[in-house]
C-alpha cells in the first residue's frame, strides 16, 4: 500500500466513522459547545466588567477646551469641539476682537485694535508724532 491508498483509506475510514458515529459526535460537539458558552459567558462578563470600569476611569478625566475654556470630559473634548457652542464662542471672540478698541500710543487717537499697525503708517499720526516732537523741540529751545 503507498502513500496515497493509505491516505485514501483513512479518508474513508474517518467518513465511516463519523457515518456510524453521527449522532455521537453531534452530542458531544453540543455538549462542548454549551460548556463553551459556559465558560465564555463568565469570561465575557468579567471582560465587559472591567471595560465598564476601565471606561468610567476614563470618562472621569477632564479636559479644558482651548478653545472656550470650557471644562469637558476628555473623550467629549473632540465632539465639543465641533459643537455649536464652541463653535460659535470661537466666532464670537473674533468678532470682539475685532471690535476692540485701542488708543495709539503716538497720536491718542482711539482706532480699532486690527487697525492699529495700519494707523501708525498713516499720515495723521505720523504728521502728530512729528509735530509733538517739533514742540518739544521747540519747547527744549525757548527753556
Ligand atoms: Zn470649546
Ligand atoms: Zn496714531
Amino acid at each position: 500500500m503507498d502513500n496515497t491508498t493509505d491516505k485514501k483509506c483513512r479518508k474513508e475510514y474517518k467518513k465511516k466513522y463519523r457515518e456510524l458515529n453521527k449522532e455521537k459526535i453531534t452530542e458531544y460537539n453540543k455538549k462542548r459547545y454549551h460548556e463553551n458558552k459556559e465558560i465564555n459567558k463568565e469570561k465575557i462578563a468579567e471582560y465587559n466588567e472591567r471595560y465598564k470600569e476601565k471606561k468610567a476611569e476614563y470618562q472621569k478625566i477632564k479636559a479644558e477646551c482651548d478653545n472656550c475654556k470650557s471644562v469637558v470630559c476628555r473623550h467629549l473634548l473632540k465632539r465639543h469641539k465641533e459643537s455649536k457652542k464652541c463653535m460659535d464662542y470661537n466666532k464670537e471672540k473674533i468678532i470682539i476682537d475685532k471690535k476692540e478698541k485701542v488708543e495709539c500710543d503716538n497720536c491718542k487717537s482711539v482706532v480699532l485694535c486690527v487697525g492699529l499697525e495700519q494707523h501708525k503708517k498713516t499720515k495723521k499720526c505720523m504728521n502728530y508724532w512729528l509735530t509733538c516732537l517739533l514742540e518739544d523741540y521747540r519747547d527744549q529751545k525757548t527753556i
